[in-house]
């Protein structure tokens, strides 16, 4: 059997062990100390706007303490593109308010400000007007944010800007993680650059920011002994994982030029096959990280993309099929969609390729041969 070539694995730089260490020799082994501020800097001079960092024990948990401090409560409405991962849409439960889901536009395929709008309007009509969106930069592609944030502002409804895969991409020369009125980062293990696990809010709102970090260390007002007026969480990073948040960062440039190398050779390894089609940036102002290559197959080409995946799987190659909408999703059937088609027909034909930045130039032509095989003996 080949290697296992894995969709994203962590890829670490040479600083990251040292900083451990340090954490170790210096006795910091807490969710707070050195590390944990620096690797804020260092985000927040990465990302500029002037915006403040919060680092958390997960991208999940600063998408739970962003609707908590917007004040998102039971039996409010929050919209999410429906084109994501759960944990974008999970934290609205969590505080036991209803998601109103939103579909995606195929140039970004990411939320659609069209769909947005009628969003927003009928909610209205309704009679409740929606507390928060929750915006996605699937992949790494940056969502069509001026027209976005065009209608947040115009209906006066705050913005939470998902980044988790994101980090290292920009739309019009702004980083991703930069724009929301809280914005979210996520340093899986499968992200870009990762803490083992961890993520971080942020905000131009300086307030904001420290009261993540207060709610993010159980909500403990300042006495001596130990006070509480509010409902805490335990949500802050690890001074060790930020150690390993340091090391990445000096490394990030590196990682995003790699994933952007894996997409073009992809590209053209694969130009001639009419029935692959990848995502291009749509316009000069889309900067993608490409955190992953995904791929949309015409299935009327005699193959699909389950044949492709298959077909890797059979070469022990990992692969996967684009995020099922959450308005598909069992557990949250019921909940308002407002949307064509967009979003689930992406994702019957989207695959996403092996993207990891630790791929060697023989991993990724394996992968590619294999496409090869699959597809001729199809068409
Ligand atoms: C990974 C991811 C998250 C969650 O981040 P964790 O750090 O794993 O909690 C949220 N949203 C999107 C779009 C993600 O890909």
């Amino acid at each position: 059997m080949n290697e296992k070539i894995w969709l994203s694995s962590p890829h670490m730089g040479e600083n990251e062990l040292k900083n451990i260490q340090d954490a170790f020799a210096t006795n910091w082994i807490a969710p707070l100390g050195p590390h944990v501020n620096g690797f804020e800097q260092d985000l927040a001079a990465y990302l500029g706007q002037g915006v403040h960092v919060a680092a958390l024990s997960a991208g999940t948990a600063a998408l739970h303490l962003a609707l908590v401090i917007l004040g998102v409560e039971a039996g409010d409405e929050v919209i999410c593109q429906s084109m994501t991962f759960s944990a974008s849409a999970n934290p609205i439960a969590y505080q036991g308010a209803t998601p109103v889901f939103v579909d995606s536009e195929e140039k970004t395929w990411n939320m659609s400000p069209d769909h947005l709008e009628l969003a927003i309007k009928d909610r209205m009509d309704k009679g409740k007007k929606p507390k928060a969106i929750i915006v996605v930069h699937l992949y790494g592609m940056p969502a069509q944010m001026d027209r976005i944030m065009d209608v947040a502002k115009r209906y006066e409804i705050p913005v939470v800007e998902d980044a988790a895969e994101a980090l290292g991409s920009s739309y019009k020369g702004q980083k991703l993680g930069s724009f929301g009125d809280i914005s979210i980062l996520s340093f899986n293990g499968n992200k870009i650059i990762t803490t083992s696990g961890g993520g971080a809010l942020v905000s131009r709102n300086e307030g904001w920011v420290k009261k993540a970090r207060f709610l993010a260390t159980q909500a403990r007002d300042p006495a001596p002994h130990y006070q509480h007026t509010q409902i805490g969480y335990n949500y802050r990073m690890s001074n060790i994982c930020a150690g390993i948040g340091r090391g990445q960062m000096d490394v990030l440039e590196e990682r995003v030029a790699k994933r952007r190398s894996n997409y073009a050779f992809y590209n053209i390894s694969l130009a001639n096959h009419d029935a692959i089609r990848f995502m291009e940036e749509p316009g000069e102002e889309y900067f993608s990280n490409r955190w992953l290559t995904t791929v949309l197959v015409d299935e009327t080409s005699g193959f699909s993309r389950e044949d492709i995946r298959l077909g890797l799987e059979q070469d022990n190659i990992e692969s996967r099929p684009l995020w099922k909408p959450m308005h598909l999703q069992p557990v949250f059937a019921g909940a308002p969609f407002y949307g064509g088609g967009t979003s689930e027909r992406l994702f019957e034909k989207g695959l996403c390729l092996p993207s990891g930045s630790n791929l060697s130039d023989d991993d990724l032509k394996r992968v590619v041969k294999q496409i090869r095989r699959v597809t001729e003996a199809a068409s």
